[in-house]
């Protein structure tokens, strides 16, 4: 693409910078245009704004044959032709109830660069007018707002349906289907108030009075919840970040792992991932540890987080902490967290007899504490323990490592799971 592409930004039109004035191609353009070129079907999926109407405006200037373009709006055919006749591209439409035969006959006889028209007369016009336009040359036919197939959005048009006729007639036309998605349609014009998705919506969407941002489980990595939580009040304005978590959320880390290529890669993962998590049990400003993840200078509390504005849960768990360690530790480290925690709150379970963990010193010595809030301390404990250093060891040093880090950090805040489980011994989260 590059030449000729090249003449179409910077030479012929109607200004020294060609018919579009641009200097590069955005994202994907090139690929689809590409596409289109290589006469493949393509279906370009982008967010609103980001450039779609030049994918199906190239190919005709490239090729000296006219695009076809369904468009289900008068008046975006309209805006469309005109500005392309403001750069020098030989444009027109066929609406579906004008009786403009002039611009049919010249449109079949080739004399468009790019020829609008609703789905309606798309499917109405005689195979003649096709096999008249192709034996001219047709380059591509473009499905604009190709959402409007769906039945599930409002935009849903009957008669787009009926376009697959046009494949019969069109034979070895590539079909071009073009959509921002009807949903995204972006809720960015307010018709939708709820929006459930994944993480894949929020990009390219740059909505300024989005309210709420809610994360049902903890995200990947700290860097993406802080792009995601970032959709919210972009015009400055007071809006609301909630973020869901559960303790099985933070098992996913071998699968975030299976993306990377190598250890350093691995690493990387593993460090935000932990990060994110640390986000999720953080009793301290949100704010400030956001900040000072990011490397930015932060001394004081926001005052305006969870964190800040909730009454200070503060308590020496040191004890607690190093109970629950060493329990880990006499216990082998090779167990995980139940049985340790069956073992201070001083079960008889078979395999804690069996392996006469019932004679350490340390059983039934958690009594106090249910076994849910003895998981969220441990929880808490491999938030803060240094993942840097756990994760390149084999069980037994990581268990140490851990062990060691973690006993020299002595005042820990309960998390709101472990106070709500202090408050009312069930687990809401
Ligand atoms: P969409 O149909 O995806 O909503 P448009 O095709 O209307 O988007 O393009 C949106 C805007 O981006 C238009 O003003 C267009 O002129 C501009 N644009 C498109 N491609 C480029 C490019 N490669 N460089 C600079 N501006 C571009
Ligand atoms: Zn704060």
């Amino acid at each position: 693409l590059g030449p000729i592409a090249q003449d179409l930004w910077s030479s012929p039109g109607t200004d020294e910078k060609g018919y579009f004035g641009y200097s590069t191609f955005r994202p994907y353009q090139r690929e689809i245009i590409q596409k289109v070129l290589d006469g493949r079907d393509c279906l370009a999926v982008m967010a609103t704004g980001s450039g779609k109407s030049i994918c199906y405006q190239i190919p005709p200037l490239v090729t000296k044959k006219t695009a076809v373009v369904v468009s289900p709006l008068l008046s975006l055919m309209q805006d469309q032709v005109m500005s392309l006749k403001q750069k020098g591209v030989k444009s027109e439409y066929l609406g579906s109830t004008q009786m403009n035969s002039s611009v049919s006959n010249e449109a079949e006889k080739g004399a468009f660069d790019v020829l609008y028209m609703t789905p309606e007369k798309a499917i109405s016009l005689p195979s003649r007018f096709w096999s008249n336009l192709q034996a001219a040359g047709i380059c591509l036919l473009a499905v604009d707002e190709a959402h409007c197939i769906s039945e599930w959005g409002h935009d849903f048009r009957m008669v787009y349906k009926q376009l697959h006729s046009l494949r019969d007639l069109l034979v070895g036309v590539p079909f071009v289907a073009l959509t921002a998605t009807a949903t995204e349609r972006s809720f960015i014009r307010d018709e939708v108030l709820v929006m459930v998705a994944t993480i894949a919506f929020g990009m390219g969407i740059d909505k300024p009075d989005v309210r709420c941002v809610i994360h049902y489980g903890c995200p990947k990595s700290l860097e993406s919840y802080y792009q995601e939580s970032g959709r919210c009040g972009r015009d400055g304005l007071p809006s609301v970040c909630w973020l869901y978590y559960q303790r099985s959320d933070f098992t996913k880390a071998d699968f975030y792992c299976s993306e990377a290529k190598n250890g350093t890669q691995r690493k990387a993962i593993m460090d935000s991932f932990m990060a994110a998590q640390k986000y999720c049990l953080l009793a301290t400003c949100r704010r400030r540890f956001l900040l000072q993840y990011f490397g930015e200078e932060c001394n004081t509390d926001c005052g305006n987080c969870d964190n800040c504005t909730a009454v200070k849960n503060e308590r020496d768990l040191s004890k607690e902490a190093f109970l629950l360690l060493s329990c880990i530790k006499s216990c082998g480290g090779r167990w995980g967290l139940n049985l340790p925690i069956d073992v201070l709150r001083g079960s008889r379970a078979k395999k804690i007899v069996d392996n006469n963990y019932d004679k350490l010193q340390m059983h039934g010595r958690g009594k106090d504490y249910s076994s849910n809030w003895w998981k969220a301390l441990g929880g808490l404990l491999i938030a803060h323990a240094n993942s840097v250093a756990v994760f390149s060891l084999t069980k037994e040093e990581s268990i140490t490592k851990r062990f060691d880090f973690v006993c020299k950090q002595m005042a820990y805040y309960l998390t709101a799971e472990m106070i709500e489980l202090e408050e009312h011994g069930s687990s809401h989260h």
